[in-house]
């Protein structure tokens, strides 16, 4: 066992800037714990270094090395200071062992609370986060780009920082761009009217190693800054870096987005999250929890889980608010507590609507068979019925483009993108189609 853990370190070695590798992963020392990979480390504040910043890839390279279910422990080497002094103790350590060796900073821009140790992976964003942490370990080569989408508060920027801490913990020398596209835009427009378009496309293009632009939604509609992110976009692409961009809907979903950077978008990996099932909103609630040390019983995990249930944003709110109750009014967090919060915070409207709902009772309406709907024939009286679903199955529940083709017989996400589309454009002027979907709402209970 521990010879796994030797070569895993040979390969960690191999992929590290030497500095880095003596710093952190040089004065580990390993040693079992019956099953238990024990890695001892000198002082809190390199603990907490590793946990932050290479843990993940650490058991990564012990998996690719073999060592698929190792369960792994840090610890602190015996007597380590545990407080303040010492990180102190650590950068003086570090600054007698060699002139180069510096922890390296955080990466400016970066949001520090963000990283992949805090996100909790469940099966609504596990496809997200595997292809986050390819991006991370082999930038530029598995997906590029790197197209994630989904709703608001499910963890995008969450996701696309804790790319950048990961490559930067690796290589501190990378140049790690990482923006919205608003401030790409504002930049932009900023550096054009300043005449400073050199000095732009040099920050975008030749200086940056790795681009990761948030909310790309933002630069619909504005032709101008599409074309510079287009060509930013090819120089970046060819020179095999990696490039990650978030947003809020899918490529083909973002209205006044020429048609040249949607296709881009789709040469790499389009990852979708979704929102969060119950046991990872349980899980995220007392992953919070634990960071900030609450107490939160677990019959109050479940029952605010159970009740918010669209946004991990919203999760997150209603805890701090609970905590912030319980502490004005000197109070321990219990159900009564989480109650009346929430009745305060007026709990959003949740629907526990499914898609076969919706699919059965417009198939009542237009008086076609389920079968017909989830099948493949193409005449309008029944290729009409089942556009009208997936639209008001998207519109409703929210549910992702090929999960919606799947539970419609297995059609390519972009016939359902087609059809979403198309309902929804019809309904500006069609007014028996707006009646049908109103009635079709109400007997679901939907319409207002
Ligand atoms: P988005 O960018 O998709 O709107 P954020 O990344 O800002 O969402 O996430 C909103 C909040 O929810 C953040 O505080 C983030 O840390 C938290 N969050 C979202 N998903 C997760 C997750 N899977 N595990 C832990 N925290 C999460
Ligand atoms: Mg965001």
């Amino acid at each position: 066992m521990l010879e796994l853990w030797e070569n895993t370190l040979k390969s960690l070695q191999d992929q590290m800037a030497a500095q880095h590798f003596e710093a952190w992963l040089r004065p580990i020392r390993a040693s079992m714990d019956g099953e238990v990979l024990v890695l001892r480390v000198p002082n809190k504040f390199a603990k907490d270094w590793l946990t932050n910043n290479y843990l993940e890839m650490i058991r990564d390279k012990l998996r690719g090395t073999g060592g698929s279910d190792v369960a792994l422990r840090l610890d602190l080497e015996s007597a380590a200071q545990d407080d303040g002094q010492a990180a102190l103790v650590a950068t003086e350590a570090l600054a007698t062992q060699g002139a180069h060796v510096e922890p390296p900073r955080p990466t400016p821009g970066l949001n520090p609370k963000y990283n992949f140790q805090n996100f909790v992976v469940g099966p609504s964003n596990q496809l997200a986060h595997a292809a986050a942490l390819a991006a991370a370990q082999m930038p530029g080569r598995k997906y590029n780009p790197l197209f994630i989408y989904g709703g608001v508060g499910l963890g995008k920027t969450h996701l696309v920082n804790a790319i950048g801490h990961a490559l930067h913990a690796r290589d501190p020398n990378q140049r790690i761009l990482y923006l919205s596209a608003e401030r790409f835009t504002n930049d932009f427009i900023d550096c054009l009217q300043n005449k400073r378009m050199d000095e732009f496309r040099a920050r975008y293009r030749r200086q940056c190693d790795v681009l990761l632009m948030d909310d790309i939604q933002f630069i619909a509609g504005r032709d101008q800054t599409q074309e510079e992110f287009f060509h930013t976009f090819n120089a970046l692409y060819d020179g095999f870096r990696q490039i990650v961009v978030t947003s809020d809907k899918y490529p083909q979903e973002i209205p006044d987005l020429q048609e040249r950077l949607v296709s881009r978008f789709l040469w790499g990996l389009i990852a979708d999250i979704q929102a969060p099932e119950m046991e990872t909103r349980v899980a995220i609630l007392r992953k919070k929890a634990l960071a900030e040390q609450i107490a939160l019983p677990d019959e109050v995990a479940f029952w605010l889980a159970e009740n918010i249930k669209s946004n991990v944003r919203e999760l997150e709110g209603t805890l701090i608010r609970l905590v912030a109750q319980a502490s004005t009014q000197k109070r321990d967090i219990t159900m009564d507590l989480a109650r009346e919060t929430l009745r305060i915070a007026a709990p959003t409207h949740v629907t526990s609507l499914s898609v076969e709902d919706i699919q059965r009772v417009v198939c009542t309406y237009y008086n076609v068979k389920i079968k017909e709907l989830t099948g493949d024939r193409r005449n309008r009286s029944i290729s009409f019925p089942r556009q009208v679903a997936m639209f008001i199955c998207r519109n409703h529940l929210k549910t992702s483009y090929p999960e919606l083709g799947q539970k419609f017989g297995g059609k390519d996400h972009s016939t359902v993108i087609a059809a979403c589309r198309k309902i929804e454009s019809l309904l500006h002027t069609d007014s028996s189609l707006q009646s049908a979907v109103e009635t079709i709402e109400r007997k679901l209970g939907l319409a207002s």
